[in-house]
């Protein structure tokens, strides 16, 4: 734990947020020799596995590949136990990271950044807080999450509800039993996925509440397999850097051939290979075209139908889970362990609520447009406020005292995912712009955390004060992240990756696709080229 709530009143950076973003953040500014502090609202460091605590939370990334690489060491010291880590096994891991680095005397918990307002004479950001404290910096660095926001439910009544109710993302630190009673859980993410199986081995009874059926995988996860790890240790570096240069964050055989240039048995036979390598990358990365073209995309859909067709028993629910009308992967797929064997048990059921909508929470439970659900505890999977909505909940000012809410009122705009014009010194490590949520997060927060710390270094070294993007280098960037993102089917779905499940929210992919190793590449060529778009002074 944090010695101190309190915060000095001047530093030379203030982060906010302690998760994987803002203690590598801490960790490279302190090298620097600057005095730095991160804030986080919550009680403890990990961002999202902290507060992640459901049952059957766990990475979609394999163990070996969602760590830092940052040091060489701790990567060959540290033991992974599953071939997909769990959310404790991630959250001692940070701990044991923050230890090693002795990062926590640096951080200040339970502490809610509220505001920070960017005064133009002095150049320094003033950083508030929700407990009234206030402190000056240089620097001011966003590693508030893309996924730590969650969203509110849409429907009425829960203040009403005399069961007990739980959200996901704000689980119990003490766990929760659910032995003996009725459960209902609402949402069918990749959370809701991830917790279903294990709430329906204790509830008497389960009730699912489905808006949109997700495209789920099998993870076959299990002991991580030792002769695997000995191998990547002994080719750790090199693996890191292909990570680096690749699509999506991790390094795997890029496709070379279109799914509609091989004939259906091939096709299905490369499919079931993949599938049952079970990852995320495997059927979606079968072919060069699944996301970018409808009838290539829907060969990998029915496949992946076929498998719940054939997982789940009772044909109507198979075709209720079956997910249709959007395109396969542009929706953020779904690691399972048993999720659609789950409803072959005769205490689970289904409600579909494209059928018969979900009207309000009652006092006794849910009702939906034809029936009331009676049930003893209520869990929320409705998702979050994704990538802009922790940065919004900040009253964040720039120059001339605009809030970025007004600058970001039709959508969120950066240069490079990193810098808004018109906010010097203020840098958001994996923001709107960047692969983002669209990568293996680790290899995209060590991307920018190490860029943002080579720019705060030369600006030291150079006696420059401030940095901020131009506009003309903003608008062509963002124009380029939307242009990228047309060139797939993501913009097509309504999905959080587009704002969609937000309402009132501007509806936009909000994630860059170019891919992680090329978006890398322009990033260091900006760097090379005097931080071309940007302008220091
Ligand atoms: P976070 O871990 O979200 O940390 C941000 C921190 O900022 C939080 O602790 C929050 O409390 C704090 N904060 C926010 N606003 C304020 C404020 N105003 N004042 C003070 N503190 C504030 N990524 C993958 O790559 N692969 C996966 O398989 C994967 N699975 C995931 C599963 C779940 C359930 C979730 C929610 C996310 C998953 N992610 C995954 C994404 C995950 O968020 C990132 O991988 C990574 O943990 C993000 O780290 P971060 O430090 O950037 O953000």
């Amino acid at each position: 734990m944090s010695a101190t709530r309190n915060l000095p009143t001047e530093l030379d950076a203030v982060i906010v947020g302690a998760g994987f973003s803002g203690l590598y953040q801490l960790y490279k500014l302190r090298q620097l020799g600057m005095r730095v502090k991160v804030v986080e609202a919550g009680s403890d460091i990990g961002g999202t596995w902290y507060w992640n605590r459901y049952p059957g939370a766990r990475c979609d990334v394999e163990s070996m590949h969602y760590s830092y690489s940052f040091d060489p060491e701790l990567e060959q010291e540290w033991e992974w136990t599953e071939k997909y880590p769990s959310q404790p096994e991630i959250l001692a891991y940070i701990h044991h990271v923050a230890d090693r680095h002795d990062l926590r005397k640096d951080v200040v918990l339970d502490t809610k950044v509220t505001s920070a307002h960017y005064d133009e004479d002095s150049a320094l950001w003033t950083v508030r807080t929700e407990d009234g404290q206030e402190v000056g910096a240089r620097y001011c660095i966003m590693a508030v999450g893309c996924l730590s926001v969650p969203k509110k439910p849409e429907v009425p009544g829960l203040e009403r509800f005399r069961g007990d109710w739980y959200h996901t993302c704000d689980w119990p630190e003490s766990g929760v039993d659910f032995t003996g009673r009725r459960v209902a859980v609402i949402g069918t993410g990749s959370s809701g996925i991830q917790a279903i199986p294990i709430i329906a081995q204790q509830a008497s009874e389960l009730t699912v509440f489905q808006r949109t059926p997700n495209f789920s995988l099998p993870t076959f996860n299990g002991p991580i397999d030792r002769e695997m790890v000995a191998d990547i240790k002994s080719r750790y570096r090199a693996i890191r850097e292909e990570s680096r240069q690749s699509g999506f964050g991790i390094a795997i055989e890029p496709p070379t051939r279109s799914a509609l240039e091989v004939d259906p048995g091939e096709r299905h036979r490369n499919y079931e290979e993949r599938w049952q390598r079970g990852n995320l990358t495997g059927v979606l990365q079968a072919y060069t075209d699944l996301l970018a073209d409808e009838e290539a995309n829907e060969t990998a859909a029915e496949f992946v139908r076929g498998k719940i067709r054939e997982i789940v028993d009772d044909p109507d629910t198979a075709e209720k889970l079956c997910p249709k009308g959007y395109a396969f992967g542009t929706k953020r797929p779904c690691l399972d362990t048993g999720y659609y064997e789950t409803f072959n048990a005769d205490h689970v059921q289904l409600a579909d609520l494209r059928e018969t909508p979900l009207v309000e929470i009652t006092e006794k439970g849910v009702r939906t447009s034809d029936r009331e659900y009676e049930v003893d505890s209520l869990v929320l999977a409705t998702g979050f406020d994704a990538m802009t909505g922790a940065l919004l909940n900040i009253d964040i000012r720039g120059r001339g005292g605009q809030p970025l809410r007004e600058k970001w009122q039709d959508g969120p705009a950066l240069y490079l995912g990193l810098n808004p014009a018109g906010f010097p010194n203020l840098f958001t490590i994996t923001g709107p712009g960047s692969p983002s949520v669209l990568s293996n997060m680790i290899v995209s927060i060590e991307q920018h955390v190490e860029w943002i710390t080579d720019l705060v270094d030369h600006m030291r070294r150079g006696e420059l004060r401030t940095v901020e993007a131009t506009e003309t280098a903003e608008k062509e960037w963002t124009d380029h992240v939307r242009e990228v993102g047309d060139m797939t089917l993501y913009p097509k779905t309504d999905s959080w990756y587009m704002g969609a499940n937000v309402p009132g929210k501007p509806r936009l992919l909000m994630a860059y696709l170019g891919g992680v190793g090329p978006y890398w590449q322009k990033c260091q060529e900006v760097a090379a080229n005097d931080y071309e778009g940007f302008a220091l002074s």
